[in-house]
């Protein structure tokens, strides 16, 4: 398969075209951004290590029947996906009430929610992502209400898997965003899960200290991402234990690395 050009550069991401019909590569960069783009920063390895991650979870959802564009990992930053039509809805569910909801409705940071709850975001940098309700999706077409169901079901199977899953590893899921797209099987629409889940679209705290080990780290200027995001890999069991939780951050991203060479 051979890379053609750039289709689509987001925040932490490019798109580039392939030679092969309805496939494309997803590349993962080393940029930070918060704030819809007011803070900016590079740190090196986050591509690396939420390519890995995302790749990890999105197979894992994959073996639970949930359709997602990954059909492979490339190499140490690229995968190959299936191009889907992008549905502009950021869908955030929510575990335990942090970010946004707690500074919108004065909820108390941590509180643990009855049920998952499901928000809506347009996907629009420069209107800031507003929140916005299903009736708004429904009104201005973004999606059909068929799609919504759909999508909402697939949301609470994904939620419950990962709850679990990083529930045995010691951390909470807080919140996340997922987005989800439009393929065209034999001239039929499905809806699939696309885009990333990293830390960087998680929030994830460990169980019992609920030390943060998401991009929170790097919204409030709290230091040691990569370390986080190592010990989220580490866990998960994608990195290998012997590379080292007592070694520097380089040091265990380095055998990473080595261990992940094309
Ligand atoms: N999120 C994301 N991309 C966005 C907005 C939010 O991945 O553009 C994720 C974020 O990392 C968190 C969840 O969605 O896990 C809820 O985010 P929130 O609405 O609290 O917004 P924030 O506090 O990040 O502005």
């Amino acid at each position: 398969m051979k890379k053609g050009k750039k289709l689509y550069e987001g925040k932490a991401k490019v798109i580039y075209s392939t030679n092969t019909k309805g496939l494309a590569i997803q590349y993962f960069k080393d940029d930070a951004t918060a704030f819809n783009n007011q803070k900016k920063s590079k740190i090196e390895g986050k591509g690396v290590l939420n390519n890995r991650i995302s790749e990890y979870i999105l197979e894992n959802l994959a073996q639970i029947g949930i359709k997602t564009h990954l059909v492979k990992r490339l190499n140490m930053r690229e995968q190959i996906i299936k191009l889907a039509e992008i549905i502009p809805i950021e869908f955030v569910i929510r575990n335990i009430a942090s970010g946004s909801l707690t500074k919108r409705l004065g909820i108390v940071e941590g509180t643990v929610l009855k049920e998952p709850l499901i928000e809506y975001c347009l996907k629009d940098d420069k209107l800031g992502d507003p929140l916005i309700s299903e009736e708004h999706i429904l009104a201005f077409d973004w999606a059909t209400k068929r799609e919504v169901e759909k999508i909402k079901k697939m949301i609470l199977r994904i939620n419950d898997f990962m709850v679990g899953m990083f529930r045995g590893v010691g951390i909470k899921l807080v919140d996340f965003k997922l987005e989800f797209g439009r393929l065209k099987v034999n001239d039929k629409n499905d809806i699939i899960l696309a885009d990333e889940i990293s830390p960087d679209t998680c929030r994830l705290w460990d169980s019992i200290t609920e030390k943060k080990l998401d991009k929170d780290r790097f919204r409030k200027n709290l230091g040691g991402l990569i370390p986080a995001y190592t010990e989220v890999a580490k866990r998960l069991g994608i990195l290998h234990e012997t590379s080292g939780l007592n070694n520097s951050n380089v040091t265990s991203l380095s055998s990473f690395k080595r261990k992940n060479k094309k």
